[in-house]
């Protein structure tokens, strides 16, 4: 069933202790898009400038991702730059230009409305809200955020955040933005405020998803080769979201949000073994099937 998106396409310029790369494809819907096509038809609402390349739209709509929500505007492409430094998991940013973001208004084409499934990816709340009132009646809405919205726009975003039913945040995240240190403390106080579900994301520790009763801890993979970890975050999510569409619309039982959070680790895992989009766009799934196998055997025990 389809899954629309919002979110972040971008230039990303990053360091990390393993090179370095200018103005390289990323952007939160891109990474999250591109992980879900895999599993599920993907609504691509995003922004970007006439600097962006025709080709990538192209490869994405040589997928199952509809573009027609994707604006193309005069004006440059948001541009985020950052570098990682020996700890992979914390990105750290240098600088973000919005760009074409600063005067986005989406308009949802009209058979976007009626999509089940949402996927409000790291974006200005307040884009992320403009979203949610164009929607009739999803039946699960997610939403993902980052450090600089929780520090520029903290009103708008604990707004959006009372919407939705699941929140994807990474750990640092969900620590500044409940104001408590410890995970399962700070997702109390998140489900608190609306969703029903937290899913935090601890890089190279694997993702922890809480709800009212339950707990579920999943390793990441242990890889040899990380080049890069932009974007692991969206093609978890991707993975993620893209497995409770595949559902097609049956009742989400505990193992089924188990199995996504299993199929969106073993997306990302791949997405970090190189630059950019490369390794994400080349997968087979076949691959992703034999990565999630990989999973099981990692973490099987008998007693
Ligand atoms: P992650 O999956 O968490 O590593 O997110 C990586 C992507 O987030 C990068 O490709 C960036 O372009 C994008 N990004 C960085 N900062 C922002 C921001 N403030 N708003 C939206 N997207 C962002």
């Amino acid at each position: 069933m389809s899954l629309l998106v919002v979110g972040s396409m971008a230039f990303d310029s990053i360091k990390s202790p393993f090179g370095e790369v200018e103005r390289v494809v990323g952007g939160s819907a891109t990474y999250f898009s591109l992980a879900a096509s895999y599993l599920t038809p993907v609504r691509l609402v995003s922004v970007v400038g006439k600097d962006f390349p025709r080709e990538v739209i192209g490869m994405l709509s040589s997928r199952s991702i509809d573009t027609q929500g994707l604006a193309i505007a005069d004006g440059k492409t948001f541009h985020w730059k950052g570098y990682y430094e020996y700890d992979l998991n914390t990105a750290h940013t240098v600088k973000t230009e919005l760009n074409v973001f600063q005067e986005f208004a989406p308009v949802l084409p009209e058979e976007y409305r009626d999509s089940p499934y949402v996927f409000l990816g790291n974006i200005a709340p307040r884009l992320q809200m403009d979203i949610l009132d164009q929607v009739r009646k999803p039946r699960l809405v997610a939403l993902d955020t980052m450090n600089y919205w929780i520090e520029n726009s903290p009103g708008p975003l604990r707004e959006a955040i009372g919407r939705v039913d699941i929140v994807v945040f990474n750990e640092s995240e969900i620590r500044e933005i409940s104001g408590e240190y410890n995970l399962v403390k700070a997702a109390r106080t998140v489900m608190g405020w609306g969703p029903s579900r937290v899913v935090i994301k601890r890089g190279e520790y694997g993702v922890l998803h809480l709800s009212d009763g339950t707990m579920f801890a999943a390793p990441a993979y242990p890889l040899e080769t990380i080049f890069d970890p932009t974007g692991a975050g969206d093609s978890f999510a991707g993975g993620f979201m893209g497995y409770l569409a595949s559902r097609d619309g049956s009742e989400l039982s505990d193992m089924d949000y188990r199995l996504a959070t299993m199929y969106g680790s073993a997306i990302a895992s791949f997405t970090v073994e190189a630059f950019s989009t490369e390794r994400l766009q080349n997968l087979t799934p076949e691959e992703i099937s034999e990565r999630v196998d990989a999973f099981r055997t990692l973490t099987e025990f008998r007693v």
